[in-house]
């Protein structure tokens, strides 16, 4: 029997804003080119599909958004994203420094200063080591210290940030002077977490990074405490395996991905919300026709022995489902 796919939710997303790195970790290469479609009618069909959840009540739908694939926004664009977070109740005050283009000197202060004003309260970056092991992660020299750089300015002038640090075998014993370097930084770090690669994208490519049980349960205090938020139970293959047989049975829930274009704006437009999921999710199910279920997939492919150490049962469901592409010849289903 095929895997069953159930929608729990729409992510539109719009290819506005290039993006400057060309990180090797990276979920989303394939959009990284840009679309030429203007923001305003990508938010006009947002704003339609939170009408219509409202209007239908449909509470157990997940409308998000991502216009990406960097955050170079111009200040038009940071308004409308803000408009549409609101939707959801939320705020977009924080900006996320991956794949910016390099500003230097005066020009770079007044882009922050412009954020700022249009009420971005701080910064959010990504960093994998220091110094040129980062440099070499995300695809551009120089990239940490300007990454560094504009964290300082932007302490200096009173905003918080957010730390993502990817822990990866190469990235491990740069920890400590990664962690000085940012203690060194002026200004209030509201969240600072470390992470590992998910299973997906260009990212699927690093196995041999990915840290083991051992790493992890010997990981220094330092590091340790830095294990918080949404994904945090870390756990290898031969333990997810005895977790995801309790629910193999279980259809497998996504948040649905709708890339909107210049090339299915026209169509998008003239057609329901309703109709607009229902197909997307049509799309998905249909994809997933030439997936075994996750009790068949776990029989063939998972490795009760692997101590290799990831954050969701999604990672290791989606090698699973790599190895049946492979070793079939099928495509695998839309992601
Ligand atoms: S900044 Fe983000 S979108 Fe750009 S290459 Fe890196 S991970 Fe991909």
């Amino acid at each position: 029997m095929p895997r069953q796919i159930v929608g729990k939710g729409l992510r539109l997303t719009l290819r506005h804003a290039p993006c400057a790195h060309i990180c090797r970790y990276c979920l989303i290469s394939e959009t990284r080119k840009g679309s030429a479609l203007p923001f305003a009618r990508f938010e006009q069909l947002v704003h339609r599909f939170y009408d219509w959840k409202a209007s239908v009540g449909r509470d157990d739908l997940g409308i998000g958004i991502f216009v990406g694939p960097s955050f170079d926004y111009d200040l038009e664009t940071l308004r409308g994203v803000a408009r549409l977070r609101a939707r959801r109740g939320g705020k977009f005050e924080i900006l996320n420094l991956g794949g910016l283009r390099i500003r230097r000197g005066d020009a770079l202060v007044a882009w922050l200063e412009e954020r700022q004003a249009a009420g971005i309260v701080g910064l959010h970056t990504s960093l994998a080591g220091c110094d040129e092991t980062h440099d070499r992660w995300n695809g551009r020299r120089g990239d940490f210290d300007y990454q560094t750089t504009i964290l300082r300015l932007g302490g200096e002038r009173g905003m918080v940030r957010h730390e993502r640090l990817f822990l990866t075998q190469n990235t491990l014993a740069q920890f400590d002077r990664l962690l000085d370097v940012l203690d060194h930084i002026p200004g209030e770090v509201r969240n600072r977490y470390v992470t590992l690669f998910f299973y997906a994208g260009l990212a699927s490519r690093y196995e041999d990074e990915r840290i083991t049980e051992e790493i992890r349960d010997r990981l220094p205090e330092r590091i340790g405490r830095l294990r918080q938020g949404k994904f945090q139970d870390w756990r290898s293959e031969r333990e997810w395996i005895p977790i995801m047989m309790e629910t193999a049975d279980k259809p497998r829930k996504l948040v649905l991905k709708l890339d909107v274009h210049e090339g299915n704006i026209d169509q998008l437009e003239k057609s329901s919300c309703e109709a607009i999921f229902t197909e997307r999710e049509r799309l998905y199910q249909e994809s997933y026709r030439s997936i075994p279920s996750l009790g068949e997939l776990c029989a063939r492919y998972g490795d009760p022995t692997s101590r290799k150490v990831y954050m969701m049962s999604r990672d290791v469901e989606g090698r699973w489902i790599d190895r049946h592409a492979h070793e079939t010849g099928g495509k695998p289903p839309i992601d």
